[in-house]
């Protein structure tokens, strides 16, 4: 396995679960990034007072604002994090941020439907093409061809409740948005590993476990993974992937999920 050696990273939804959860752990490396951008809706307000603690340690933290359903506002991140970096690229770009909506087959809506979908899947599509000049500028000034997450990457947070072969915790709940969504973004996962593998980016999308967080916890059971344990595993895998994994699905432990 290699070590994870990341210039810069963003993360989506950083100001709680598991986009905070990242942040901690990019900030507690050994080799920590020399940027670390945690996207959040609202960087003053109390919901992102935790991040606003951290950013008063750590002077290689930045908080930018980021609403993902908004084209204007993910412009206005992808040119904040290019002055930020300066002349250089975004190494690592994950799109954390989701919505679930508890719903099922029979009382699902079109407004749901919508808002989950935008949320969880065009908001990663939009995010992918506003960042994209900035992946390439990361890929493009790191030695080597072979693309790896220390190179330049896309990661989406995906769910093996978006798998179609083996939906997770459908007895759970069915919520039928939240499970369309992520297996539309499974799609775009590939779709994106197809076209920026030419530009020398990688694209995964990763199930991070069922997790302790207010979404893992909404429907009123005790999510089995904690925050540190699915995150740090993550990491873990990132720093393995190679050029064979992009655009495959995998868990937190490594294990491939099945489409
Ligand atoms: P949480 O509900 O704890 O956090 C969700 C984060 O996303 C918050 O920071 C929230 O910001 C942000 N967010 C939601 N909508 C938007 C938006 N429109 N624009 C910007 N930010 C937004 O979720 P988790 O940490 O549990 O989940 C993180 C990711 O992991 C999600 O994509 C989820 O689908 C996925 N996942 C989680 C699992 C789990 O068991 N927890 C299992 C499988 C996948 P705000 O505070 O402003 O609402």
């Amino acid at each position: 396995m290699g070590e994870l050696r990341i210039h810069s990273v963003l993360v989506t939804g950083a100001n709680r679960g598991i986009g905070l959860g990242l942040v901690r752990h990019f900030l507690g490396m050994p080799n920590p990034p020399k940027w670390v951008f945690a996207a959040c809706r609202d960087p003053k307000g109390q919901r992102a007072q935790e991040l606003q603690n951290l950013a008063s340690k750590h002077p290689n933290l930045v908080i930018i604002p980021l609403e993902v359903t908004d084209t204007a506002s993910i412009k206005a991140a992808a040119d904040r994090v290019g002055e930020h970096l300066g002349g250089s690229g975004l190494t690592l770009l994950i799109n954390n941020a989701g919505i679930a909506k508890p719903n099922s087959l029979d009382n699902e809506t079109l407004e749901d439907m919508t808002e989950v979908y935008t949320t969880n899947t065009v908001g990663p599509l939009l995010l992918g093409q506003a960042f994209l000049p900035l992946l390439k500028k990361a890929a493009q000034g790191s030695p080597g061809s072979a693309l790896s997450c220390s190179k330049a990457a896309i990661i989406n947070m995906s769910s093996s409740a978006g798998s179609i072969e083996d939906p997770y915790l459908w007895n759970y709940g069915q919520a039928v948005s939240y499970r369309c969504s992520k297996a539309a973004l499974n799609m775009l996962t590939k779709c994106q590993s197809l076209g920026y593998r030419q530009h020398g980016v990688l694209c995964v999308a990763l199930h991070p476990g069922w997790v302790q967080t207010d979404m893992g916890a909404s429907a009123g059971h005790t999510p089995p993974v904690t925050v540190d344990a699915s995150v740090g595993g993550m990491l873990k895998v990132l720093s393995s992937l190679s050029e064979k994994d992009t655009g495959t699905f995998l868990d937190w432990e490594g294990k491939v999920v099945p489409w």
